[in-house]
This record gives C-alpha cells, sequence and structure tokens, in this order.
C-alpha cells in the first residue's frame, strides 16, 4: 500500500501521526507552514515546555519513538505550592510511589518526532507551505509556499493545523461543520528563571510550582537547562489583568503577589515586555471529518484542531497524542477506508475530547484556588488512602487522567463524580478516623468495577 496521505501541520499530533501512519505503509506528505526547524529564529506563541503523561507515552510508545524522546525528559512527582507568606507545600500528584509527569520542552520533542519521522520513515516534509483555502467541495487544499500556490487532493486530508484551524474554520463556513471557539477571559504570557550562578536550578527541580492567588496564578517548569520556564496566567481585563500590569509596573506586581519568585526573575520587566498575551479557549466542533461530493476525499480533523482546550490539566498534547494512536490503530485494522475510519475515530473520541475540555476548565479553579484550602490536601490525603485499601475500584480523578491510559477521559469523569460525591459526604462527617470509616462504607456502596 503506497496510498498518499497528506497532513497539514507539523506540530506535535502531526508528526506523530507522520510516524504512525508510515509505519502503516503509507506514502505521508506533511505541510507545515514555518520553515524547517534549525533555518530560522523560532516561532514564538505556544507554551515553552508542557507536562507529558502516561497517554502521551503510551502513543510514543506505539510509534516506537519514546526512547529517542525519554532523555529529553525531567520528571515533576507533584505541586510546590508557594504560598503569599512565602511557605512551601509539597502535594504529591499520585498514591503511588513511581507516579509522576514528565516536563518537555515543546521544541525538542517536536524536532524528535520530526527527525525520527523523517529519517527512520521516510516522511516527506514541505516547510513554508500553508494552506490558505480548502475547496470543500473536492476535499483539495490550497497550499501557498515561496513556490507559489498548489492544491492537493488526496484521497486522506489530515487537519492537525492547531487550534485555529483554517481547515476547520473553511469546512465551518461552507456549514459542513458546526464549531465554536470559547476564548477564556484569562491568558498568558512566559517567562524565564534562569539558573543560579552556580548552574544549579534556581527551585526543587522535581515538582511543577504553582503560586495560587485566587483570581490568578504563576506556575513553573524546569528545563533540561536548568532553567525555569514560568507561565503567568492572568484576566486580560481588570485588576490585575494584562491591561493593567505593563513592563513599567509588572516588578511592584510580582513583589506584591510573587515576592519569593521576583528575585528570581532578573530580566522581568524586559521579558514581560508589551506583546499581546497567549489566548487560551476551547474549541468544540461536530463532526470532525467532511467527505466531498465530488471525488470522495475525506478531510480529517485531530488533535487541538478537532478540539482544543485550555491547558490547565495539562492534557491538550496528551490527547492529541492518544487521538494519533486511536486513529493508527482503526487504520491498521480497516486499511485506507477512510470514511468509516473517520467515523469510528469520532466515535472513539468524541465522549473522551467534551470530557477533558470539561476536565480542564475545572482545574484552572483548583489548581489557582482550591489548592490553596487545607480541606483540599486533606481529600487528597483521603483519596490516596481510599486508592490503598480498594486498589483498581477507588483511583483518584486526577490520577485517572494522568496515570491511567487504560481508563478513557469520559469514564474519568463519570468515576470521578461518584467519587467525589463519597469524598464530599466523607469529609463532612468528622475527624480523619471518622470521614475514613465512612467512605470506606460508601465506597462498598457505590463503586463497582
Ligand atoms: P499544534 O501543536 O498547535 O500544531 C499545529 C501545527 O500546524 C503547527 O506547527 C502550526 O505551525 C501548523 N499550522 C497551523 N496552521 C497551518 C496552516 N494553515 N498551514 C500549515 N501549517 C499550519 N498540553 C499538554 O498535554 N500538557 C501541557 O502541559 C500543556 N501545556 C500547555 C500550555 C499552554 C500555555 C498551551 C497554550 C497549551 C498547552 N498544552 C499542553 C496543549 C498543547 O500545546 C496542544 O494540545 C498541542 O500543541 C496540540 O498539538 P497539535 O499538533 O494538534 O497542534
Amino acid at each position: 500500500m503506497t496510498e498518499p496521505i497528506a497532513i497539514v501541520g507539523a506540530g506535535l499530533s502531526g508528526n506523530l501521526l507522520a510516524i504512525l501512519l508510515a509505519r502503516e505503509g503509507f506514502a505521508v506528505t506533511v505541510y507545515e507552514r514555518n520553515p524547517a526547524p534549525g533555518e530560522a529564529p523560532r516561532v514564538a506563541g505556544r507554551s515553552i515546555n508542557l507536562a507529558l503523561a502516561a497517554r502521551g507515552i503510551r502513543a510514543l510508545e506505539l510509534a516506537d519513538a519514546f526512547a529517542a524522546v525519554r532523555p529529553l525528559l525531567l520528571p515533576m512527582r507533584g505541586r510546590i505550592v508557594h504560598e503569599s507568606d512565602r511557605t512551601e507545600r509539597f502535594l504529591a500528584y499520585g498514591g503511588q510511589r513511581d507516579e509522576c509527569i514528565w516536563s518537555v520542552s515543546r521544541h525538542e520533542l517536536n524536532l524528535k518526532l520530526l527527525e525520527f519521522a523523517r529519517e527512520r520513515w521516510r516522511v516527506d516534509y514541505r516547510f513554508e507551505h500553508s494552506c490558505i483555502d480548502l475547496d470543500v467541495d473536492r476535499a483539495v487544499a490550497t497550499l501557498r509556499s515561496p513556490a507559489g500556490e498548489r492544491q492537493i487532493g488526496p484521497r486522506l486530508l489530515l487537519a492537525a493545523d492547531g487550534a485555529g484551524s483554517v481547515i476547520r474554520r473553511r469546512l465551518a463556513t461552507a456549514g459542513r461543520v458546526a464549531a465554536r471557539e470559547d476564548l477564556l477571559d484569562h491568558g498568558y504570557r512566559e517567562l524565564t528563571i534562569p539558573a543560579r550562578a552556580d548552574g544549579a536550578f534556581a527551585l526543587v527541580p522535581d515538582g511543577l510550582h504553582i503560586w495560587p492567588r485566587g483570581g490568578f496564578m504563576l506556575i513553573a517548569l524546569p528545563n533540561l537547562d536548568r532553567t525555569f520556564t514560568a507561565t503567568l496566567f492572568l484576566p486580560h481585563e481588570g485588576r490585575p489583568g494584562f491591561d493593567s500590569v505593563d513592563s513599567g509596573n509588572v516588578a511592584a506586581f510580582f513583589a506584591e503577589h510573587f515576592s519569593d519568585a521576583l528575585p528570581l526573575m532578573p530580566a522581568l520587566a524586559r521579558e514581560y515586555g508589551d506583546k499581546p498575551p497567549g489566548m487560551l479557549g476551547t474549541v468544540r466542533c461536530e463532526p470532525w471529518s467532511h467527505t466531498a461530493d465530488r471525488g470522495g476525499g475525506c478531510v480529517l480533523l485531530i488533535g487541538d484542531a478537532a478540539h482544543a482546550i485550555v491547558p490547565f490539566h495539562g492534557q491538550g498534547m496528551n490527547a492529541a497524542f492518544e487521538d494519533c494512536a486511536s486513529l493508527a490503530r482503526l487504520v491498521a485494522e480497516l486499511g485506507p477506508a477512510w470514511p468509516e475510519v473517520a467515523e469510528r475515530f469520532e466515535a472513539a473520541r468524541r465522549d473522551n475530547a467534551r470530557a477533558i475540555a470539561e476536565m480542564a476548565l475545572e482545574n484552572y479553579d483548583e489548581m489557582r484556588d482550591t489548592v490553596r484550602d487545607p480541606a483540599f490536601e486533606r481529600r487528597a490525603a483521603l483519596s490516596f488512602e481510599l486508592e490503598r485499601r480498594f486498589p483498581g475500584r477507588f483511583i483518584p480523578r486526577y490520577s485517572m487522567v494522568m496515570f491511567h491510559p487504560e481508563i478513557g477521559y469520559a469514564e474519568a469523569q463519570r468515576r470521578g463524580r461518584i467519587q467525589a460525591g463519597i469524598l464530599d459526604e466523607a469529609t463532612a462527617a468528622g475527624d480523619d478516623a471518622a470521614s475514613l470509616g465512612l467512605a470506606c462504607t460508601l465506597v462498598e456502596q457505590r463503586l463497582r468495577l
């Protein structure tokens, strides 16, 4: 089988998908609007580093790419919460010793996958090729490159062109999909915490640092070069908001709210700059595919193009990687029966995408606010104890999402709701012993496998 497949977008989904489909024997070409990595300054705009978790790792393993990626990863075993009074607390992510998530550079991860696709699987990359239009009736995309414009109409066109997908927007304008882009009223700016003068990390490296301040927060993830990338999440408007905190007063703002972080960021004002903050949002689209009236070509949206989510559960890339693995398994089973593959793919992924979008929004409250409440820590401790007593039956929701790829997002959300009810009732029951006693009874009654 050497049927050609075109992928638009050499981002995280596009590159992993290219590997997985080339392994199935297809001739894959990837079209990317940016220049080849290394041939031009890095394009800023998305997060510099990300949290990789079990779902993403499982998909990388399916592509035999995990061994190549592993040296890029730094473990984060829990949240290190920085209170306003400068005290710190460590909150483990999981109840099991080996449960951690991994910080990875977006650029390095992308590059590694791209090299693997190109060198090991002979995937053909066309850089500086922007998809500027889609002829919906014929499923033919127009690409613009320095050499001019050309059209491509493969039997399968995969839109891995991210949250602002031109292809999705074109399908929506033509009435072939219904799409909503709900922007959050909060945005983000990225900043650097450099290594100390002696070359060491300026903060404990094996955790995700959070400075939760109710309506806003700062977080920091470690990098291999011993810097941290810090991300400030603020409302776009308000006090504080990106419209009121500028490079002239950002140091005073940090002195007030993040006084322990301020001395670690010598270039704060310059780096903060006055460029617009990054936008965050949720994309909801239905369906994710379209089969052309003329010619029968199939267009399928994948990753952020189909279902971008806010980053507060650290799952956008993980979900996108899970998409790629799910699609590859269907292709292995069904072959190039594209409309059927697309239909089965969407049936398998839709409820999961909706569930993680909702859980990601909920997690913003947890990260910037609830995590400060002593009741949060008490609930987490009770959850871990229940997990120890009822292995496989009670698994904290965060753990299901981050460490249990065998449990789909929708199922994690469903079980998580029942568990939240148990925790609510049990923690209201009195002291720790009374709470645990009631919680055990409720688990027996309500959680069946
Ligand atoms: P993208 O990575 O956006 O890739 C799209 C690619 O398509 C890009 O290369 C782009 O240049 C190209 N492209 C776009 N338009 C065109 C066009 N018209 N023609 C040709 N090429 C085009 N996820 C996690 O799992 N963990 C995290 O910790 C995490 N943190 C995040 C923090 C922030 C601040 C943000 C914004 C996101 C975060 N995410 C995280 C989400 C993650 O970044 C996305 O889910 C992931 O990048 C989706 O991959 P993708 O390939 O679908 O899209």
